[in-house]
């Protein structure tokens, strides 16, 4: 299959904002893709080549990227950046430079008197983008450089400008997972239930070439029978929110395991004989910053595999005090990681196993996990299962939220005991629920929003930016939509930093997958997601979020926001939803009526 098909698809689904749209162009490629290379396909689609928890990295920055295409385009590095400097991106400029070579010498290779045309297929793009992402060590960047020029030699200038954004991890077409999960069950499913069944693979084995790749060789059944696998991460459960114990309690039936709610970065942890990996909230792997909660697993976990999850927490060493979130996010850092492990010391609080030597324990009803996690975690002052009690009133169980706050925690999180309490994989649901110490504040919960735009400061800001435009996330049809515009709550080193934190980010024009009625002075591409707290929700007419759903010629935004901290434990799409700002909204007006 050639290059130059994908290359096609791509410049038509970036015409379109409508997911039905995009969906349809995706389908009409999967459908020609032969199945040796669909798991291809997907990933260049997706600007990778591996699931991200593999990590792999082409390590080619711009400087490097510069020299491949001027050595493609037989120019000197210095037409390439003043080219840069003319229309903005390395992949503009590497198509109009390719492309003004191209007139002056032919696109052929003479093979005696046949000319033949070495036209990109998919199989060579793919190849030699692993290669260079695989080149290390000595001499590895001229390796590096020289492949990616022979590919640009033979590319024709569109296919280089997606090569190079490729390479630079811009490719951003702005297909969410979800959206290739569609087409994946369009092209390859059978019926209505297909979806479903993907999705739920895609939850437990979170890599899409390699669904792809089982769906379209063993079909759905194979799909079906994907299981767990120590090494690959599963897609975290998540919670609920209610605002009073008498509604959760009523929710759970009366009964609970309440446990704290600790304010750290959760990590799942999978164990391999003396084998360790750890992932993220967002699936990253984590592992190389954290060699000290490694070490608290492969001592303290008595299994010889199994995949449990915690909350990885700073602590003072001297007290056991738990230390706010972040001073552990010190912790993620390149270089250094000895000192910092020094500085920022850390605990674990373990409160889910979802495998144990052979076992898939995710259809487990809760209780018995933790019966199986109790006895597998040998607690240590560093290592221990989350504090926990079993809460039967709203009295007890405002005694013990209280109890976990006056020990550092954000407040506690409640568990069904139910038999139908199995680990959710992927979902937000109402088998855990969780009771926040925001909740007392005026809003019910802190949103986590991401900025898709910026205005510039004046006075005592000019220079970075005087507020940030944030927007919440709408998975129907993979938007963002604006909710506020963010200026207080920063600190000046916050502030100071902005400009730079956004730069990879900024474009040109409003990104296609944000609605905005609001012109910002600068756009970004949604990536970046912050934690903000507001005094009330309420109807606007210059907000797009839930436009028209409470009153017509409205949207929804949060009155007096204010920054409280960045979430890079999370990815855009794992933005606080339209729906869940319209659910605060009537939550308010509820209590506002009572
Ligand atoms: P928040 O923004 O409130 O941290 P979130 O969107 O990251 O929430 P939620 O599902 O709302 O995720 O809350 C669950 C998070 O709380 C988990 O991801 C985990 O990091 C953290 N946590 C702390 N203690 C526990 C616990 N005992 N059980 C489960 N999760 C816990």
């Amino acid at each position: 299959m050639l290059y130059s098909e994908l290359v096609e698809t791509y410049e038509k689904i970036e015409r379109t904002t409508r997911r039905t749209e995009m969906t349809a162009y995706l389908v009409a490629l999967l459908k020609k893709v032969p199945s040796e290379i669909i798991d291809k396909v997907i990933y260049l689609t997706q600007g990778k080549l591996r699931p991200d928890y593999e990590g792999l990295e082409y390590g080619m920055g711009e400087k490097l990227v510069m020299r491949a295409i001027a050595l493609a385009a037989g120019c000197s590095l210095k037409d390439v950046e003043e080219t840069v400097r003319k229309v903005g991106d390395l992949g503009s400029t590497a198509e109009i430079l390719l492309r003004s070579k191209k007139k002056g010498v032919s696109l052929f290779d003479f093979m005696g008197e046949v000319q033949v045309e070495r036209e990109l297929t998919v199989n060579r793009v793919y190849d030699t983008l692993m290669k260079i992402a695989r080149a290390s060590g000595e001499g590895a960047q001229d390796t590096k450089v020289s492949l990616l020029a022979s590919l640009l030699r033979d590319a024709k200038p569109k296919e280089a400008k997606y090569l190079i954004r490729t390479i630079l991890g811009r490719l951003r077409l702005g297909i969410a997972d979800m959206t290739i999960l569609d087409a994946l069950a369009i092209s390859f499913g059978k019926g209505k239930g297909s979806r479903e069944v993907i999705e739920r693979a895609y939850n437990r084995y979170p890599d899409l070439g390699y669904i792809a790749k089982v769906l379209i060789k063993e079909g759905l059944e194979g799909v079906k029978n994907i299981g767990i696998h120590v090494g690959v991460p599963i897609m975290p459960m998540l919670a609920e929110r209610l605002r009073t114990p008498e509604e959760i309690l009523q929710k759970l039936g009366g009964v609970c395991i309440a446990e704290y709610k600790y304010d750290g970065m959760r990590i799942q942890a999978h164990k391999k004989g003396n084998e360790v990996t750890l992932f993220s909230r967002r699936l990253e792997n984590v592992t190389h910053f954290f060699p000290d909660a490694c070490e608290l697993i492969r001592k303290h976990i008595k299994a010889n595999e199994a995949i449990v999850e915690g909350e990885c927490v700073a602590i003072d060493p001297d007290t056991g005090e738990l230390r706010p979130f972040q001073e552990l996010m010190h912790r993620r850092r390149k270089y250094d990681i000895k000192r910092a492990m020094e500085e920022y010391p850390v605990s674990l609080f373990m409160f889910d196993v979802l495998y144990v030597d052979g076992k898939d324990l995710t259809l487990t009803p809760y209780p018995e996990r933790r019966e199986v996690l109790k006895s597998i975690v040998e607690e240590t002052d560093r290592i221990r299962l989350a504090e926990w009690k079993l809460v039967k009133s709203p009295k007890e169980l405002e005694e013990f939220f209280e109890q976990a706050i006056a020990d550092g925690c954000e407040g506690v999180m409640c568990k069904s005991l139910m038999p139908n309490a199995i680990y959710q994989s992927g979902t937000r649901g109402f088998l855990w629920i969780k009771y926040k110490r925001d909740y007392k504040a005026e809003l019910a919960d802190t949103l986590d929003l991401v900025a898709v735009g910026a205005f510039w400061g004046k006075g005592k800001r000019a220079g970075t930016y005087g507020a940030l435009l944030m927007a919440a996330y709408d998975p129907g049809t993979d938007t963002f939509k604006t909710v506020c515009k963010v200026g207080s709550g920063f600190t000046d080193e916050d502030l100071a930093q902005l400009p730079k934190m956004f730069e990879p980010y900024i474009i040109d024009h409003k990104h296609p997958r944000v609605d905005s009625k609001m012109e910002a002075d600068v756009w970004f591409v949604p990536a970046i997601v912050m934690e903000i707290t507001g005094a009330e929700i309420t109807l606007s007419p210059i907000h797009t979020c839930a436009w028209g759903v409470i009153k017509e010629g409205a949207g929804l935004a949060i009155r007096f926001p204010r920054f409280i901290r960045f979430r890079p434990d999370k990815s855009p799409e794992e933005a606080t939803t339209v729906q869940e700002v319209i659910d605060l909204y009537r939550k308010q007006r509820k209590i506002v009526s009572k």
